[in-house]
């Protein structure tokens, strides 16, 4: 019979992109040690790869020449036999640079298909983040941290080979553990690399997920118009000026939001958002002035709130902030929703200084946090518990 099988990598562009690119070539490769044609290729979201942005990276797989063929007529598969997410920050869901809607991590996986994820969270904390699907389907989470593997610095940590054998453990019939070794003894040379898929593969499990289980929030869409709703000729509208913002309190008006392009949001692009103090902001503009992506709104009382569907998490700001403390970056998987922070101190300052304080504590921990990828430190802060929940698992 023939068949077609689809595996489908989503991971943080730049930083993760020669692990992402490994796994799939793997795939392919040793399918075809089992006589099975493949194909592995990137997707970039339709503009250049930049760092930290959601990115795709495919392998196809097939029974025959002639079915690969068919099956390659399409740019990439729709349906997918499994979806492997590489950095759990992604579980909120995922947006291009070519924006056009939050798209859920499962969105692709066919019913009873298999979503993986690397993370040391549980399945039902991971459910709590990724969208529900109308169709059942799978969760297995392979434990480990985020990766950092891609153009300049490779961490050879082995989630490359972790990840191929819980493939070969969630869906056989794309590749055998076998044929994962097989690659593995021959194109990597390295046996240990082949016992880390033969231990991935025999621990690994996957839970049933229903379509009323996971994150209820619907996704924001967006219609592209039809070809029939577009105006005539080429004009280019100018740009709206924005205008005050209403204090959630007094309801009197002042300060300044820009207008944004509100269809292009990047809050998934993030691993890190600021929180900011607006109880110590000297109102010196310096956030303001030099947020490259514009991000934050002047409010009435002259400090500056971050737009958090506009900010992709750079950090400059909490760079450029003279005051200490003033303004935090804190890991983005801390938070569920994208609100202003300046309406929640306004409406109650207490709680929200309390809890500034709590997150900034979580947050310095994490010593010289790198903001395009979490911070550095990272491995050598999460190795222990991240080896303990491989070997326990
Ligand atoms: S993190 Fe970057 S994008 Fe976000 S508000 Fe700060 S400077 Fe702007
Ligand atoms: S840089 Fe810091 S102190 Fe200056 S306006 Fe922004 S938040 Fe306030």
């Amino acid at each position: 019979m023939r068949q077609l099988f689809a595996v489908e990598l989503i991971y943080r562009g730049v930083f993760q992109k020669t692990l992402a690119k490994n796994i799939t070539r793997g795939i392919v490769l040793a399918a075809h040690k089992e006589g099975k044609p493949g194909l592995s290729f990137g997707r970039y979201g339709d503009s250049p790869e930049r760092n930290g942005i959601p990115a795709k990276s495919f392998a196809i797989v097939a029974s025959d020449d002639q079915t690969l063929q068919l099956g390659m007529a399409h740019y990439e598969p729709g349906q997918v036999d499994l979806t492997v997410v590489l950095d759990d920050s992604l579980a909120k869901g995922i947006e291009s640079w070519a924006w056009d809607g939050v798209h859920a991590v499962n969105a692709r996986v066919r019913r009873g298909g298999t979503l993986i994820v690397v993370s040391t969270q549980s399945a039902d904390e991971l459910l709590e983040l990724i969208h529900r699907s109308e169709q059942p389907y799978k969760l297995g989470i392979l434990p480990g941290v985020a990766s950092f593997s891609g153009m300049w610095v490779y961490k050879d940590d082995h989630t490359d080979v972790r990840v191929l054998g819980a493939i070969a453990k969630a869906a056989p019939e794309v590749v055998s553990i076998d044929a994962v070794e097989a690659y593995i003894n021959e194109k990597l040379k390295n046996p240990l690399k082949a016992q880390s898929a033969r231990k991935a593969y025999e621990r690994f499990s996957a839970v049933d997920v229903l379509p009323d289980q996971g994150n209820a929030e619907p996704l924001v869409g967006f219609a592209l118009p039809k070809w029939s709703q577009m105006r005539l000729g080429v004009s280019i509208p100018g740009q709206p000026q924005g205008g005050p913002l209403e204090d959630p309190v007094t309801k009197k008006t002042g300060g300044f939001r820009p207008a944004r392009n509100e269809k292009f949001l990047k809050a998934t692009t993030r691993t890190l958002r600021p929180v900011v103090n607006f109880e110590t902001c000297t109102k010196c503009t310096l956030c303001w002035l030099d947020c490259p992506d514009g991000s934050f709104d002047v409010t009435p009382d002259g400090t500056y709130d971050v737009d958090l569907h506009g900010c992709c998490g750079c950090g400059i700001c909490e760079a450029v902030c003279p005051v200490k403390d003033c303004i935090t970056m804190v890991a983005e998987t801390e938070f569920r929703e994208n609100g202003s922070e300046w309406t929640r101190f306004k409406k109650d300052k207490a709680a929200y200084l309390a809890w500034l304080k709590t997150t900034i504590a979580t947050a310095q921990k994490e010593k010289d946090r790198s903001y395009g990828f979490r911070y550095r430190g990272q491995y050598e802060e999460q190795a222990p518990a991240a080896l303990e929940a491989a070997h326990k698992s």
